[in-house]
């Protein structure tokens, strides 16, 4: 009567517990049967499974426990991932290939490793001896001896259990006993040190926590000087070659999650193109009514914007007047003489007109090398003494035409070597084509 009574008393305490959540991590080498067990274990059939890529989680429940588990690659290069989880994990799964007796030197570092770790020394272990069926597989006092095992629990104070056993064996209620037993042993533990354990949790969560939120903003700052090096540097080569860095190109940076979209991205794009076409619109229009307004000041801006080429509109303009002046006096002197002399200073005058005449001929060597017009555009050719100012190729030169191909205007005669004449020769423009036959 007294044990019933006491059964009744566990079972209602049992039933008011509060549920617990806990979370452990399963880890180990590659290939050494991770997810074959934690499929098992959520009942799954373990064979067809595919290698772990970084990790998976599966929830379970198990009695007043909430259980998850994060099954992690066992990869070289994934390992590093490991130790995130470390701080929330009430306990660790080491899995172990117990057939692979070449990799278990590399076991033993790697489980060393773990147990090492300030995150989980003195958490419960449970050493899963993995692949039993399989030829050669090492028993467990093998494994203890070879991984070391009692020497490194002791060390890093670990509570820990080790259980033979197969995970393909079978899954859900068939699973492996052992694997089943292994974990009961692990609840077990911590449940009867779960108050320590989740207070050491929750200050190795909140620490680590606040450690990567460091971190983050440590490598914020790092992400943000490298991009204000790179502005400044594209500043100072923008004002190099002359260009102007919009504040748009600020905001072309990712500063937001890269990974968006493909549609987004597009009508982003496409907003801002359109977004530079209204910008230079709208720039285009400012300096259309900027040089209505000032053409003065804008012809002064222009000079001013480049030496060399108010250099050469001086030269220009001296050599305008110049020619100017030269004209007039030639003009002055095509007048009749009575004309001349109303002017009342013949002599000066005269000397004037030699004096021009003579600066004329040296201009007119000086600019033999530039390019003349041949004929104007109504075909009236060019005055051999020009009238107006010849201005160099590309500034105010009339529009010319290319002097026409000289065609022969009937039958062509000729003569033999003692003069006699020849049978004429025809000659036939081929149609849409300017070259001709000669037709003898
Ligand atoms: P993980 O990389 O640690 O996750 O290993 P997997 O669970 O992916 O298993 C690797 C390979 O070992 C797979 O082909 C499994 O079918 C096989 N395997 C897992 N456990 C056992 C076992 O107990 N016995 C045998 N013979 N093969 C197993």
């Amino acid at each position: 009567m007294y044990s019933l009574m006491a059964n009744c008393c566990n079972w209602l305490k049992r039933w008011r517990a509060p549920v617990r959540k806990v979370t452990l991590i399963m880890v180990g080498l590659d290939n050494a049967g991770k997810t074959a067990t934690v499929k098992g274990i959520q009942g799954e059939c373990p064979e067809d499974v595919a290698p772990t890529v970084g990790f998976s989680k599966i929830d379970l429940k198990q009695g007043r426990f909430e259980v998850t588990i994060f099954d992690l690659g066992g990869g070289k290069r994934i390992r590093g991932i490991w130790k995130n989880y470390y701080a929330e994990s009430y306990g660790v799964i080491f899995v172990v290939d117990s057939s692979d007796v070449e990799r278990m030197e590399e076991t033993k570092e790697i489980m060393s490793e773990v147990l090492r770790h300030p995150k989980i020394s003195g958490k419960p272990v449970l050493v899963l001896a993995n692949k039993q069926d399989k030829e050669g597989a090492l028993a467990e006092a093998d494994v203890i001896e070879c991984l070391s095992l009692e020497k490194l629990v002791n060390e890093h104070k670990c509570l820990c259990q080790i259980e033979p056993c197969s995970a393909i064996m079978g899954y859900g209620k068939k699973i492996d006993k052992s694997i089943k037993k292994g974990l009961l042993w692990l609840l077990h533990i911590i449940a009867k040190d779960f108050d320590a354990l989740h207070e050491r949790i929750q200050k190795d969560t909140t620490e680590q926590k606040a450690a990567e939120e460091q971190e983050k903003r440590e490598r914020a700052e790092r992400v943000r000087k490298i991009r204000e090096e790179r502005e400044r540097k594209e500043r100072e080569e923008a004002e190099r070659e002359g260009r102007s860095i919009s504040d748009e190109a600020d905001s072309d940076l990712v500063t937001g999650n890269p990974f968006q979209p493909i549609s987004t991205v597009i009508t982003e794009n496409e907003k801002k193109i359109e977004k530079e076409k209204k910008r230079q619109r709208e720039e285009n229009e400012k300096d259309a009514i900027a040089l209505k307004h000032k053409p003065d000041q804008e012809n002064m801006d222009t000079q001013s914007l480049n030496s060399q080429q108010s250099s050469d509109c001086r030269l220009l303009e001296s050599y305008k007047s110049e020619l100017t002046e030269r004209l007039e006096h030639e003009d002055e002197n095509d007048r009749p003489v009575s004309e001349s002399r109303d002017s009342g200073d013949n002599a000066a005058l005269n000397s004037g007109v030699e004096n021009s005449k003579k600066k004329a001929k040296k201009l007119k060597l000086k600019r033999s090398h530039r390019v003349e017009p041949v004929t104007t555009e109504d075909g009236i050719s060019p005055n051999p003494t020009p009238v107006a100012p010849l201005a160099p190729v590309g500034w105010e030169t009339p529009k010319v035409n290319r002097i026409r191909k000289l065609e022969p205007l009937g039958e062509t005669h000729r003569n033999d070597f003692y003069g006699k004449p020849l049978p004429p020769l025809t000659i036939r423009q081929r149609p849409n084509s300017d070259t001709h036959d000669v037709i003898s």
